[in-house]
Order: C-alpha cells, then sequence, then structure tokens
C-alpha cells in the first residue's frame, strides 16, 4: 500500500506533517478543487501555508493547475507518479450552473499536432456545459 509519505518522497517532496495533512485533505476530492476548498477542508492550517504547499505540490507535478475560466484556479490529484505527457492529461468540464469543475479521467486530451519547432509542455482541455445533477434540477 503506498502511503503519503511514500508518494511525497517520490515526487520530491519531503513529507513534513503539515504537508502530509493537506495531502491526505486532497484525497477526499474526487473532482477539481480551489483553494477555498482546501481552506473548508483544512480548517486548522492558515491560508498562506495552503497557497505555498498547492503551489509546491503542482511544482513536483502532485497536482495538476486548470484554468476554466472562473477566475480562480482549481487543482486536481495526478494519479501518476510521473509528470504526465500532454498525452496522458485529461480533460475537464466545466458546469455553467454549479460552477463546478469535473475531472473527465478517461477521455485523454485528443491530440493535437503543432508545427515545427513547436515544443507542447502542456494542455488543457475544459469542456463547458451542464453536469448531470444540474439537468436532473432543470427538467424536474
Ligand atoms: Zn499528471
Ligand atoms: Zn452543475
Ligand atoms: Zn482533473
Amino acid at each position: 500500500m503506498d502511503t503519503i509519505e511514500a508518494t511525497l518522497t517520490h515526487h520530491g517532496v519531503r513529507p513534513t506533517a503539515v504537508r502530509i495533512l493537506i495531502y491526505k485533505a486532497l484525497m477526499q476530492f474526487h473532482d477539481t478543487f480551489s483553494m477555498n476548498d482546501v481552506e473548508i477542508a483544512t480548517d486548522t492550517i492558515d491560508k498562506s501555508t495552503i497557497f505555498r504547499t498547492l503551489t509546491l505540490f503542482a511544482d513536483h507535478h502532485l497536482l495538476h493547475e486548470i484554468e476554466d475560466g472562473s477566475g480562480s484556479k482549481k487543482y486536481c490529484l495526478c494519479h501518476n507518479d510521473h509528470e504526465c505527457s500532454v498525452e496522458e492529461l485529461h480533460c475537464h468540464f466545466y458546469c455553467e450552473t454549479c460552477k463546478k469543475t469535473f475531472c473527465l479521467d478517461r477521455s485523454h486530451i485528443p491530440p493535437v499536432s503543432t508545427p515545427k519547432g513547436f515544443m507542447a509542455r502542456h494542455a488543457e482541455y475544459i469542456i463547458k456545459g451542464t453536469c448531470p445533477a444540474c439537468s436532473a434540477k432543470n427538467h424536474a
């Protein structure tokens, strides 16, 4: 069984108590989360520590960062043990009704060829629309 310590160490992050605590909180999220969600989930940890930890985690590819156009940055846990190549990244779905961003884990970003000389490092693919819960409400 993989411990949080092992996961952090594997990604080159020293597993301090507060980082383990934050990572544990992140594991409760099934889809993307914002800095604000993490603040609520961790309760006693101050904002700047959370911000620094999320940035560190993202730098070490424990997290994916998503710009969904909502104005606040979203993150999701990376389940790969190495830095995802562009082909391994998954798409996200932004619900315009409840403003949640969902991970489409099984939908990889479709391959886009770049002209000679352009080296892709990262890609984001956001689909916008209505999530199942909001669609159900609309039809009730
Ligand atoms: Zn990844
Ligand atoms: Zn929704
Ligand atoms: Zn995701």
